[in-house]
This record gives C-alpha cells, sequence and structure tokens, in this order.
C-alpha cells in the first residue's frame, strides 16, 4: 500500500519522521511493518495547523471538537498489541483525525473505522480521499462496533471506556484481539483481549494509558464523563 503523496511540504519533515520512528524503537516498538508505515505517514497533515511544529514529538495533539490524535508511542504499541497479519480484517472505534486508520490501511490490513462526531467523520473522508487510503469509514456510535462486516481479526478503540462494550467482544474473530483502554477519568489500563473460544477470552493488562472518553450507548453517558 502507498499514500499519494503529491504535495510540496512532504519532504520537509522526513528527518524528524526518521527520529520519531527511531525514538519508537528504542522506546520498545519492534514490529518493523508499524515503524515503516510510520516512517510513510505526514502527521502533520492529521493535527491542528497550530501544532504542526510539534507534529514529531511524541505526544498526543488537539484536533477538532476538542478531540486528540494520539501520542504516536500509544499507536504504536496498540497496533503491535492487535498482532495482525497482513490482510488482516480490522476494526478501529474513534476515527478522530484518520492518522492510526491511515497506519493500518498502510500495512495492509482491511480497516473499518467508525466515529462518533459527524464533523470528525467528514474530515477523516476527506484526508482518507487526498492521501488515497482505501478504509470503510462510517458516522456512528462505536461502542456497538459495526456488526455488518463481523467478525474482525482486530478492534482497537481509540478513546477511554468504563467498561469492555459487549458488542466488540461478540463482533471478534476467534483468536482475535481486542486492544481497549478502561478506567475512570485519571488514568486507563490497556486491557488486550483474545477470543480464545466462543464466550471464552484471555485478558492481559498493561498500565496508565490517558484518552478521551468513549462516549456511546455502551461507554459513557454524553455528558457523564467526570472531566
Ligand atoms: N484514532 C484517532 C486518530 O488516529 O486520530 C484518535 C482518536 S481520539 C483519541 C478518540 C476519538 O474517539 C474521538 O474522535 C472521539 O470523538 C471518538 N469517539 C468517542 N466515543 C466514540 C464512540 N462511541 N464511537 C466512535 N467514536 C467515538
Amino acid at each position: 500500500m502507498e499514500l499519494k503523496l503529491n504535495y510540496p511540504d512532504y519532504n520537509k519533515f522526513k528527518e524528524a519522521r526518521f527520529q520519531l520512528v527511531d525514538r519508537l524503537r528504542q522506546r520498545g516498538i519492534k514490529d518493523e511493518r508499524i515503524l515503516s508505515a510510520m516512517n510513510k505517514i505526514p502527521r502533520e497533515l492529521f493535527v491542528d495547523p497550530t501544532f504542526v511544529l510539534q507534529a514529531y514529538e511524541d505526544v498526543a495533539l488537539p484536533i477538532d471538537c476538542n478531540q486528540t490524535i494520539s501520542q504516536p508511542y500509544t499507536v504504536a504499541f496498540m497496533t503491535q498489541c492487535l498482532n495482525l497479519k497482513e490482510g488482516s480484517k480490522v476494526l478501529e472505534i474513534g476515527t478522530g483525525s484518520g492518522y492510526q486508520a491511515t497506519l493500518l490501511y498502510l500495512m495492509g490490513m482491511r480497516v473499518y473505522t467508525v466515529e462518533r462526531i459527524y464533523e470528525l467523520h467528514i474530515k477523516a473522508k476527506k484526508m482518507f480521499e487526498m492521501l488515497g487510503v482505501d478504509v470503510n469509514s462510517k458516522w456512528g456510535d462505536g461502542t456497538l462496533g459495526w456488526k455488518e462486516f463481523a467478525p474482525y481479526d482486530g478492534i482497537i478503540v481509540t478513546a477511554a471506556a468504563p467498561k469492555v462494550p459487549e458488542p466488540l467482544l461478540e463482533q471478534l474473530s476467534i483468536n482475535g484481539r481486542l486492544v481497549i483502554p478502561v478506567g475512570d477519568r485519571s488514568y486507563q489500563a490497556m486491557y488486550i483481549i483474545t477470543k480464545i473460544g466462543e464466550d471464552q477470552y484471555k485478558q492481559e493488562q498493561e498500565h496508565y494509558f490517558k484518552f478521551v472518553p468513549l462516549i456511546g450507548e455502551k461507554g459513557w453517558a454524553n455528558g457523564e464523563y467526570p472531566l
């Protein structure tokens, strides 16, 4: 998979991109498919224009509608946890800027992504078109998954859930993995849940991530999230 990168400033951030990827490698990201794809994605296009110069710092940054593009380390870590083979079908909940979906696409996955905020859904769609990223995107409540195309080999939730939404467990294939941050407003543990049989799951946990809330029927109620 390749991106359409025929805009004049692409090479301006080449060195910064390379250095970011190198930092991720030093922090323990071992999957070279992830590192190589991140070395191609112009993160400066996905952040709020005010933050272009910080685009290659390893930090979460603002996008529209009070949401964020996740920290590059977190994106790489969660993707590594999914442990996907090329050609796997993967569902992302929380399209946001479209960066994570672009990464999965570049890694050769069949990508489905859901966003609850209409403006972000439309903006990400335009970005996918501009960069030639062939993913399926939908506006809706991702706590319910995307049943029509289930089961998925991997499901990645990029917003903080109060508990694991059951529809996402149901929509996993056998041996499929759900990677989801679960917790309260201060921090979330990263749950890595593997479906080992119908109604049988194995769960591992990593700590201390901080995400914006997953709002929806099986997530936080709108307005309920204690800021
Ligand atoms: N993955 C994104 C990226 O690459 O830019 C970053 C996602 S941002 C940290 C979390 C996103 O989850 C926000 O855009 C937010 O609107 C979205 N979100 C929150 N609750 C949602 C839900 N129930 N369904 C779909 N998206 C949701």
